[in-house]
């Protein structure tokens, strides 16, 4: 007789969805020790400069720096946390792929584990606006967004940045 062979799951472990919702009143990710990386190539230096009235080039020696590891990044500002949040993010409808797409990011969604790690950090993690498996797999794709319901409390710094 033959051997069954164990089925081993293509599901993965948020199958079933997850929520989140981002705070009023709290802009932790934006002010957390990190980087924001930019797709240079989706033009995204670019909209932030025009965001802030600036040259690419003036935005760019302003605010951004540049390794072979990260590509173009964003650094912490003078006062720590993201450069362009002040009182709110001053280009919010223009924000990196990495801010429209936090928390739904590949290495806090690799376990269980690591999503309610973050959660101790973003208080938004875990409740509030139900997102379907395939909600998360178009922002995972960067073809969709969490959805952010405020603008002054809104999104995110890089994972890498402690607590
Ligand atoms: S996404 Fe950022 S601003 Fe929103 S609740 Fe989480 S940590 Fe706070
Ligand atoms: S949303 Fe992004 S670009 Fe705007 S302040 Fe926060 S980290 Fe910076």
């Amino acid at each position: 007789m033959k051997k069954v062979k164990p089925r081993l799951s293509q599901e993965p472990w948020y199958a079933t969805g997850l929520r989140f919702s981002c705070q009023p009143d709290c802009h932790k990710c934006c002010l957390r020790e990190g980087i924001v990386e930019l797709r240079e190539g989706e033009g995204e230096d670019r909209r932030l400069a025009e965001a802030l009235g600036l040259s690419l080039k003036a935005f760019r020696g302003k605010f951004t720096d540049k390794d072979d590891m990260n590509g173009r990044f964003m650094e912490d500002g003078p006062h720590g946390g993201c450069p362009l949040w002040r009182d709110g993010c001053r280009v919010y409808d223009v924000r990196p792929s990495q801010c429209r797409s936090y928390p739904f990011w590949p290495e806090i969604l690799k376990s269980r584990r690591s999503w309610e790690k973050e959660g101790r950090f973003c208080p938004g993690i875990g409740t509030g606006r139900w997102y379907s498996r395939s909600e998360i797999a178009a922002i995972l794709a960067g073809e969709g967004e969490a959805t952010a319901e405020r603008k002054e409390g809104v999104k995110r710094r890089v994972v890498g940045g402690e607590e």
